[in-house]
């Protein structure tokens, strides 16, 4: 009997881990870390459900961290089997995973030496050594073309439209035994992006599964228009006017050079004065590369792509990729932009800024993505008037902005875009979702399709019926 196992990323939006098992054989799809709220970081830290070293292979939609940042943790447990991928996402998972391991050592460093540490020493959860391991084990394989990562298994992905690299991936799965003719069609979402997001290509549409694993992070509501130019011109004036700095919490690997050159766009059409605009990520400069190597994955144009380098070459455009770069802002007073990950300040160096800035009423903080429960992002969101920050509550005299455009999620409505024809599956799972949203978008499908959906919760396992 095959089996899909929810280990993560049910009712919660981070920690994306679906086993499928077939004929004694275990393919994990995403191997993600859990952000946001204390209770969900901490089974960073439990034993995966089951031995790593049990696990034939791994499928990874994308590199983002909540679906790929647990995977040294995997391989330092004993996972050694592959890890199957894009050719893109095998280039950012090079950037992004040396990131993640810098950020828990920096996390582990600062708690043991403000004491704020609950066990003693903290320690990361992995460390470079760890990600070296995972690199090896990564195996490209370009869209569209069927792969087997284990006995009893087919792959292939297709185009998400989340991310560079991002891929929704369709799997078949031997009914009970290796060999035997496949039984059951799954179809995995990954993340699903945008239709006419301005640089991604759109989402394909996915083909006919007798399981539907489907994302629902907007589940329960519809993005206003698009119309990015416009409200970052809206946001980033007001901004201005108040006098300080505006920080930007944004992942640094595609809404980061994007946010540049919107801004650049802004500011060389007169809509915007010239201000400084900082990138405070060394990431940042590494993507440019990642972008311009795998072209065909986005719909950047050369031209919009020069539009970019130039806007990253601009005097007003200044990247801090050291930690005294870094610094050295904390001396403008304003009116300027900085740019830092993460994107849901769990982490990185906007932390910095926001500790040091947030007290200050001139100051704009704006929100370009989507922000979970437990993150300061969220709580930002809500009207918090003080944020923990390295153990120290700061207080939140600035002003609070955000920007839905540049959101790289699908809403309710371009997810049913995105199903398009599909026909009912037998059974279709939400995950990836809060619970109001992942609600929501069941009551969607069920009433716009009449499908039979239901929300899984972390742990619960499904046997697929022959
Ligand atoms: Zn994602």
């Amino acid at each position: 009997m095959a089996r899909l196992r929810f280990l993560g990323a049910a009712g919660v939006v981070s920690g994306s881990r679906h086993l499928v098992e077939s004929g004694g054989r275990r393919v994990l799809v995403d191997c993600g870390l859990f952000q946001g709220e204390k209770e969900l970081r901490e089974r960073n830290w439990e034993r995966f459900p089951v031995p790593p070293d049990t696990i034939d292979a791994v499928v990874l939609t994308h590199g983002h961290i909540d679906h790929s940042g647990w995977l040294p943790r995997l391989s330092r447990d004993g996972f050694r089997g592959r890890i199957w991928t894009s050719p893109a996402t095998v280039d950012l998972l090079g950037i992004l995973l040396y990131d993640s391991a810098k950020c828990q050592a920096e996390d582990a460093l600062y708690a043991n030496r403000k004491g704020y540490a609950k066990h003693r020493p903290a320690l990361p959860l992995y460390e470079e050594r760890d990600v070296d391991r995972v690199l090896r084990l990564l195996q490209a394989v370009p869209r569209d073309e069927w792969f087997e990562p284990a006995a009893g298994f087919r792959c292939r992905f297709h185009e998400a439209g989340h991310m560079l690299g991002s891929s929704f991936l369709e799997m078949e799965v031997a009914a009970d035994a290796p060999g035997r003719t496949a039984a059951h069609r799954v179809v995995f979402s990954g993340d699903v992006g945008r239709f006419d997001a301005p640089l991604y290509k759109d989402p394909v549409p996915p083909p006919a599964c007798d399981y539907l694993v489907c994302e629902s992070t907007y589940g329960d509501r519809d993005h206003t228009p698009s119309r990015p130019l416009d409200e970052l011109e809206a946001a980033t004036k007001e901004a201005i006017a108040r006098g300080g700095m505006m920080l930007v919490a944004s992942f640094a690997i595609g809404r980061a050079q994007q946010l540049v050159y919107l801004l650049r766009t802004l500011m060389a059409a007169g809509r915007l004065p010239e201000v400084p605009v900082w990138v405070d990520s060394p990431m940042a400069v590494d993507a440019m590369e990642v972008f311009r190597k795998h072209g065909r994955e986005h719909d950047f144009s050369e031209a919009k792509m020069q539009g970019v380098a130039e806007s990253l070459a601009s005097p007003f455009v200044r990247m801090a990729k050291n930690a005294a770069e870094s610094k050295a802002i904390n001396a403008h007073d304003g009116p300027g932009i900085v740019i830092a990950s993460s994107g849901m300040m769990n982490g990185g160096r906007i932390l910095h800024h926001l500790a040091r800035r947030l007290p200050d009423p001139r100051t704009t903080v704006l929100v370009a993505g989507f922000q979970a429960i437990g993150t300061r992002g969220r709580s930002l969101i809500d009207g918090a008037r003080f944020l923990k920050i390295h153990g120290r509550d700061i207080p939140v005299k600035a002003a609070v902005r955000r920007v839905d455009a540049l959101s790289g999620h699908a809403d309710r409505h371009e997810i049913d875009r995105w199903l398009g024809g599909m026909p009912a599956p037998r059974r279709t799972f939400l995950v990836h979702g809060e619970p109001p949203a992942a609600r929501g978008m069941a009551a969607f499908l069920a009433e716009r399709r009449g499908w039979q959906v239901q929300v899984p919760a972390i742990g619960d396992t499904f046997e697929m019926e022959s």
